[in-house]
């Protein structure tokens, strides 16, 4: 009886919690409360949809939106943010993580796409941003192709309020997908746009993967 009593309670503050999180900011700039959202996962797991989704929900609730991008991606349009099925939004290619702290000062909501390319500075500048009353939402791959934490991603997931690990499907097992296998063996750490050279796997696939690709070495 206990138990499900503290169970109960857990679920009941939790779901005000998730509650919270899908309410658009209101009221004035100053009393207003920020916080960090992390949307990642692997390729092909629909991080940038996501990320847009929201954002696109508080655009239409009249509130001010930006997505930041760094420059070394050029996948996307110049102006805009593209996800692979085309939903578009304002955009800003910015060449280091202080930059975004020059051009978000009257935002209510920004995005962070690709994060995992910024500096290890973008936890320091999220958490100024989230401080300082504005919304932040990051979405990046959490894992390089060897399934190592990427970038700033990590620390990121620490210091959000909310993280959501989205997943892809296994093109081996049909499995949930947390995995970008690269398929080439060229050695950037990530070849941008070149996403025919990833596919995404489960762990017990990728490890059989990971395994094959020694032996061709
Ligand atoms: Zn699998």
């Amino acid at each position: 009886m206990v138990i499900e009593y503290i169970s109960c309670q857990f679920y009941q503050h939790y779901y005000e919690f998730e509650k919270d999180m899908f309410l658009e900011q209101k009221g004035n700039k100053k009393n207003r409360k920020g916080w960090i959202e992390v949307v990642c996962g692997s390729m092909f797991s629909g991080k940038t949809e996501e990320l847009i989704r929201r954002l696109r929900r508080a655009q239409y609730a009249n509130q001010k939106v930006l997505i930041f991008k760094p420059t070394v991606d050029s996948r996307y349009d110049k102006e805009n943010v593209v996800s692979h099925n085309k939903n578009a939004i304002e955009s800003k290619a910015v060449g280091s993580s202080k930059d975004i702290l020059i051009h978000a000062s009257n935002c209510d909501v920004i995005g962070v796409d690709e994060a995992q390319f910024f500096d290890a500075n973008l936890t320091k500048v999220c958490t100024e941003l989230a401080n300082n009353g504005i919304r932040v939402i990051v979405a990046g791959l959490d894992m390089d192709f060897l399934g190592k934490p990427f970038g700033p991603i990590p620390h990121l997931m620490a210091v959000a309020e909310f993280v959501s690990k989205v997943h892809a499907i296994c093109l081996g097992c049909g499995d949930l997908a947390q995995f970008s296998h690269r398929k080439s063996k060229e050695d950037n750490l990530v070849l941008l746009g070149e996403t025919q050279e990833y596919e995404p796997l489960c762990r017990k696939c990728f490890q059989q993967a990971l395994k094959d690709d020694a032996k061709h070495h």
